[in-house]
């Protein structure tokens, strides 16, 4: 990366970011055995599926079932699209568009034009939940976005097609022909195969499994092309702040542990009728159940302090 006038928070992205001099990518060979360990582990699983009925892995899935098995259950039906949950896709649409866009544009009017583009999108989306909000509502959503994008274009460099920037790079994995998919869809990613620098954008705090969440796009990234990308970024737009993590074959291994231990919990709450183990923790403030479920009602009573 090339600086030129950069503000702090511009030139302290560029520095965690950039690619050191002298580094090398890990070898191919770790690729192969990840994808050799990932599929020994999964063929148990894989046994018991069908091809009509595939086991499909996201991030979110991995997180909530990682987190709270009985939030994971409660949740599988009940995601609903608030003023608070849309801002950060309006945010990355907003993002997308000024990546894109020719000359220079305000961030209120990439925000508008991102309402726009998402409300028109046919596909599974905020669509129909735009469409239906208030004047007052629409103006809110508005706000809270033009904040974030305006954090955004402050806090990182301008991104440089040279850069080769890519918005909401959709990724799948199938394994067993067809039997298990993992799929991702990264907010930024920076670079070229084998040496992609993936972020995660954040409106709010960094919390500890973010890491988790980014080491699944790394594994996804590494088995897709054959290739592990190079550094990993949560970035707190709150914050200004990079939480950051080099890419290592300790860490692909960490993800194909986690992919395992998650699949086959998915495949017993949903397939098996397993009873959810209850594990109470910060995910407790938005469960569905958090009014009923005594265990995340005692915990957040006694008040904790985010790691
Ligand atoms: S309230 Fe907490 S402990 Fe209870 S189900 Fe939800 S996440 Fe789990």
């Amino acid at each position: 990366m090339t600086t030129g006038e950069l503000n702090p928070m511009q030139q302290s992205v560029v520095d965690v970011l950039g690619k050191p001099a002298g580094w090398v990518p890990l070898p191919i060979s770790v690729v192969e055995s990840l994808r050799e360990q990932i599929e020994t582990a999964l063929a148990p699983l894989a046994a018991k599926l069908t091809a009509d009925r595939p086991l499909f892995i996201s991030k979110s899935s991995l997180t909530t079932v990682h987190g709270c098995e009985a939030h994971y259950l409660a949740s599988l039906d009940s995601f609903e699209w608030t003023i608070l949950n849309v801002r950060g896709t309006v945010m990355h649409k907003a993002v997308e568009l000024a990546i894109n866009w020719r000359g220079s544009v305000e961030p209120a009017a990439l925000v508008d034009e991102a309402l726009a583009r998402l409300e028109d999108e046919e596909s599974r989306g905020p669509s129909e939940f735009i469409a239906q909000l208030s004047p007052g509502e629409r103006a809110q959503l508005r706000s809270y976005a033009v904040d974030l994008y305006t954090k955004f274009e402050e806090s990182f460099p301008p991104l440089k097609a040279s850069w080769r920037p890519v918005t909401e790079s959709a990724a799948r994995v199938e394994l067993f022909k067809g039997l298990i998919f993992l799929s991702t869809r990264v907010d930024l990613t920076l670079g070229g195969p084998g040496s992609k620098v993936i972020i995660d954008l954040k409106s709010g705090r960094i919390y500890s499994n973010h890491r988790e969440d980014l080491r699944f796009y790394a594994l996804v990234e590494s088995l897709r092309s054959g290739q592990p990308p190079r550094r990993l970024a949560t970035y707190s737009l709150e914050s200004a702040r990079a939480d950051v993590e080099e890419v290592t074959e300790g860490v692909l291994q960490s993800a194909v542990r986690r992919v395992v231990d998650g699949a086959n919990a998915i495949y017993e709450l949903t397939r098996e009728e397993r009873e959810p183990k209850l594990n109470p923790g910060s995910q407790c403030r938005w469960c569905p159940l958090k009014e009923t479920c005594e265990t995340g009602k005692q915990f957040l009573e006694r008040g904790f302090e985010d790691d």
